[in-house]
């Protein structure tokens, strides 16, 4: 059942590793079906060393459908953003070390987009939700309270959720997400007084619109939404 879904899960979750946004066996990857049910990756277990028969079918209650494995840890959280998201159907959790080292910068409630490919990708600035436990549905409560536009959001000293309509998109917005904190970071640790040039509201607004336009099936981007 829902082979092709299956092997993308796993696909996914060893980009997860290439990209370093997990180690080992944490984080977890979720996909809600066009039927309603969910694809959730095993607890536990390597992406490396993972096949399908080990991705979890369930309902929207937690009731397995097909598979042997023990779900993720973290699946009351993804079932409750399933339920409470019906434009959702692709979930990513990670620990990606960056993006969750700028929850650690005090007196920050957001990551604001500095680098044009976060705007895109995680549609404008990303929350920074205050400290959760692991394995709690609150961490799903935090993507419903925090992501009413970002497609991700920081989980204080722990991780990163990201969302989107299909689970490429919330692989796009990790990824993007993790090299943008990387950058931050970076120019951070060069600037005396902790502030960097910023980019504006309106040039993100602008980024965002922009992304609309990308990859193949798309029209071709509208000149007057480049303009300087
Ligand atoms: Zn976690």
């Amino acid at each position: 059942m829902f082979s092709e879904q299956k092997r993308q899960i796993i696909e996914y979750g060893i980009l997860l590793d290439r990209y370093e946004l997990v180690s080992l066996t944490c984080g977890n990857l979720a996909i809600r079906m066009p039927t309603g049910e969910i694809l959730i990756t095993p607890s536990g277990l390597a992406y490396d060393k993972m096949v399908e028969d080990d991705v979890i079918v369930c309902d929207i209650d937690g009731n397995i459908i097909e598979g042997e494995r023990k779900p993720s840890s973290d699946t009351p959280a993804i079932l409750y953003i399933f339920k409470n998201r019906p434009d959702i159907n692709g979930v990513i959790h990670t620990h990606q070390p960056y993006a969750t080292a700028i929850s650690l910068i005090p007196g920050l409630t957001e990551f604001r987009v500095c680098f044009t490919g976060m705007a895109n990708t995680c549609c404008g600035n990303v929350p920074i939700a205050p400290f959760s436990p692991a394995g709690s549905v609150e961490m799903g409560k935090d993507v419903i309270k925090y992501c009413t536009t970002a497609r991700a959001v920081i989980l204080s000293n722990h991780g990163v959720m990201t969302i989107g309509p299909s689970l490429k998109d919330a692989l796009y917005a990790a990824v993007y997400l993790e090299e943008t904190a990387k950058g931050y970071l970076a120019a951070r640790a060069c600037c005396p007084d902790g502030k960097t040039n910023e980019m504006t509201d309106e040039q993100i607004d602008q980024m965002v619109e922009v992304f609309k336009y990308y990859g193949q099936g798309t029209p071709v981007i509208p000149t007057d939404l480049v303009k300087k």
